[in-house]
């Protein structure tokens, strides 16, 4: 008799069910809303897409901020290194990046797509161009729908629905991995200026996150890698106060930093103080650091005290921005929340209320820090629930 599986979903796990299926022996259909499959993975990674971190399995439980232990199993069963091993086999080469980052060789996302594309063919799925409003298949199901964000690539939240009308609970959904909104009008002054090599703290009434990288300024507020990261820290509901202290010159301790000043002060002694920053920062940057120092910018510098200084210096170390919220999930790298792991069997990924129902990828209620982790739980996910409807 064969053994049906129908695969809801052409995205990272959707597609990697299907072939997990397929190859433990299944009959198997794959259901994608959009003519091609893989639309959000083509926008991964800025086109280029992170495809897995290569680290350990603890490691991916370390930087995966919702329900880690749900996913030992399936992190256990699908590593890392089988995911680059499985890309490397289907004729994508890797390369890995500064923080264990794994990219095409190629720098292109369309590699991995296509890649997913050439094996299901081989493998004589059928792929099925369908938006599916409700769950009456024959045999085993696979839901693999993804998240919220990026609504546009077709993962609109549909699979929620399906999920909550077989009776699953749904944890309420936020946006991770987003960019951040503030009032504070520098940074509407400062959009698109970016710093790199800076060090960012993010504090509610203690410390959230805090790292060095690279961040924006943009009209709304903040984004960029450390921002997005930050965002995967921010609890829920948002705490009142949200404060950014972003340590422009975290290579150099006060004392250095002072000994720089007094450097640069010395050389442009007669100058005024509003051109005498330009060897320490930005262009865009500086009227802001001016007027933030409280130094009348028509100062002499040789006329600064050393407690305006000092206070410069702190600016330096502390420039600090407030934090009003997180822009709406659909600008979201990923969706926290979501179909509830405590009703899911995380040794198969299948349903504890539904016989023959399994989940996989964003549709759960997990979601990781930036570094590829986030597609590593939707191949790990997405490999043990193929693996287990084909062979239970
Ligand atoms: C801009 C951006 C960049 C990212 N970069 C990275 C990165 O570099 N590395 C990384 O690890 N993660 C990255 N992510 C996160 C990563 O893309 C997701 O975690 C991953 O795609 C989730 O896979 P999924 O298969 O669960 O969902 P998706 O990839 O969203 O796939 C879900 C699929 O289901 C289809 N679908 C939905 N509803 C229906 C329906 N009713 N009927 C039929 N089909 C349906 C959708 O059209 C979609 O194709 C990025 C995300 C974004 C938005």
């Amino acid at each position: 008799m064969s053994n049906k599986v129908t695969v809801i979903g052409g995205g990272a796990a959707g597609c990697i069910a299907a072939i997990s299926a397929a190859e433990f022996g299944a009959d198997v259909t794959l259901i994608e809303r959009n003519a091609e499959i893989g639309r959000k993975l083509m926008i991964t990674g800025k086109g280029r897409c992170n495809v897995t971190n290569d680290c350990t399995p603890e490691e991916v439980l370390g930087n995966t901020v919702s329900n880690p232990k749900f996913l030992y199993s399936a992190i256990r069963a699908f590593p890392p290194s089988a995911a680059m091993e499985f890309f490397e086999r289907l004729g994508v080469p890797l390369k890995t990046e500064r923080g264990n980052r794994v990219f095409p060789q190629s720098d292109k996302a369309s590699d991995v797509v296509d890649a997913l594309r050439n094996r299901i063919r081989q493998l004589g799925i059928t792929l099925v161009n369908q938006h599916v409003r409700n769950l009456d298949f024959d045999g085993k199901i696979i839901l693999a729908t993804g998240g919220l964000s990026y609504p546009k690539t077709g993962s609109d939240g549909d699979g929620y629905t399906l999920a909550k009308s077989l009776g699953h609970t749904i944890i309420p959904l936020s946006a991770s991995l987003v960019p951040l909104t503030s009032n504070d009008s520098f940074c509407k002054e400062m959009q698109g200026f970016s710093l790199k090599n800076v060090k960012v703290t993010l504090s509610s009434d203690r410390e959230l996150f805090s790292d060095f990288g690279e961040m924006q300024f943009t009209h709304f507020g903040v984004t960029g890698p450390l921002i997005l990261s930050a965002s995967a820290h921010i609890p829920e509901p948002l705490p009142e106060k949200l404060t950014l202290s972003i340590d422009l010159k975290p290579a150099l301790d006060e004392q250095t930093l002072d000994a720089r000043l007094l450097r640069d002060f010395a050389k442009y002694a007669n100058r005024d103080f509003r051109n005498a920053l330009s060897d320490l920062a930005g262009r865009l940057m500086i009227p802001v650091l001016v007027r933030r120092s409280g130094i009348p910018p028509e100062t002499k510098v040789n006329a600064i005290t050393k407690e305006q200084r000092a206070g410069l210096l702190h600016l330096f170390k502390n420039f600090s921005v407030s934090i009003s919220g997180k822009r709406p999930i659909d600008e979201a790298v990923v969706t926290r929340g979501g179909v509830s792991v405590k009703e899911v069997n995380p040794a198969t990924m299948e349903s504890k209320l539904v016989p023959n129902l399994y989940f996989a990828g964003e549709t759960l209620d997990l979601d990781a820090y930036t570094g590829g982790f986030n597609l590593q739980i939707a191949w790990a996910t997405g490999y043990l629930a193929g693996k287990s409807a084909a062979t239970r």
